[in-house]
């Protein structure tokens, strides 16, 4: 298989391209076409596998054909150090797409905290974020979340280990309730299969 097979749009493949990736890993070639089809997925999979793109792909082709002046995906990470991870890997492959992102996490100084108001009050299409900073910016007001189409929990099980549970069920509450659900996970515990029995509808599953 190949990454032309998913007829990503002209700008999202000249990313992979610059990026170096000439070929789809296994989690990449099994849930792209779930999430392509826009269904909710859940899928287990352990950092190393290019579980990343394997969401950041489809959600960049999709961002690029729906509206671009609003919140159009949301990406929960259990850590600072995920968040930034991602963030840097949408700026690699959304570069020649117009697709704009941002990191919002806790920690730093009060000067972050300016930063992340004024980007976010600029405007960007998917926003990083670890679920306390998240709320923060939602019980502020600052963050609009009305247009959001599609929902990211990258290292699920991480964010329940952390006592996330409450504030991802909060920030659940300022989502639209129809929109695509995509679940990552290293491990499977019976508190993840009861958080995606809540989530998800009717999910594609993936195990690699
Ligand atoms: P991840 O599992 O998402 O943390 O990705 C692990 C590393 O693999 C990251 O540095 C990615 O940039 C890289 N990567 C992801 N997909 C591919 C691919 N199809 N070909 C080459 N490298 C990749």
């Amino acid at each position: 298989m190949r990454f032309e097979d998913f007829n990503f749009t002209p700008s999202l493949q000249e990313g992979l391209d610059s990026m170096g990736f000439s070929k789809p890993t296994p989690i990449q070639a099994e849930a792209i076409p779930h999430i392509l089809a826009g269904k909710d997925l859940i899928a287990c999979a352990q950092t190393g596998t290019g579980k990343t793109a394997s969401y950041l792909l489809p959600l960049l082709h999709k961002i690029e054909e729906e509206d671009k002046s609003v919140i159009d995906a949301v990406i929960l990470s259990p850590t600072r150090e995920l968040a930034l991870q991602i963030d840097q890997q949408i700026m690699g492959l959304a570069y020649f797409t117009g697709c704009t992102s941002i990191a919002v996490y806790g920690g730093g100084d009060g000067i972050n905290y300016e930063q992340q108001k004024r980007a976010l009050r600029d405007g960007v299409n998917i926003i990083v974020a670890t679920p306390g900073r998240l709320i923060a910016h939602l019980t502020s007001g600052i963050i609009d979340l009305k247009h959001v189409k599609h929902l990211v929990l990258d290292e699920a099980d991480r964010m329940l280990d952390m006592g996330f549970y409450d504030d991802i069920v909060r920030i659940l509450s300022y989502l639209p309730a129809e929109r695509q659900n995509l679940l990552f996970s290293a491990t499977m515990p019976p508190k993840i299969r009861a958080l995606s029995k809540k989530m998800l509808k009717n999910p594609a599953e993936v195990n690699i």
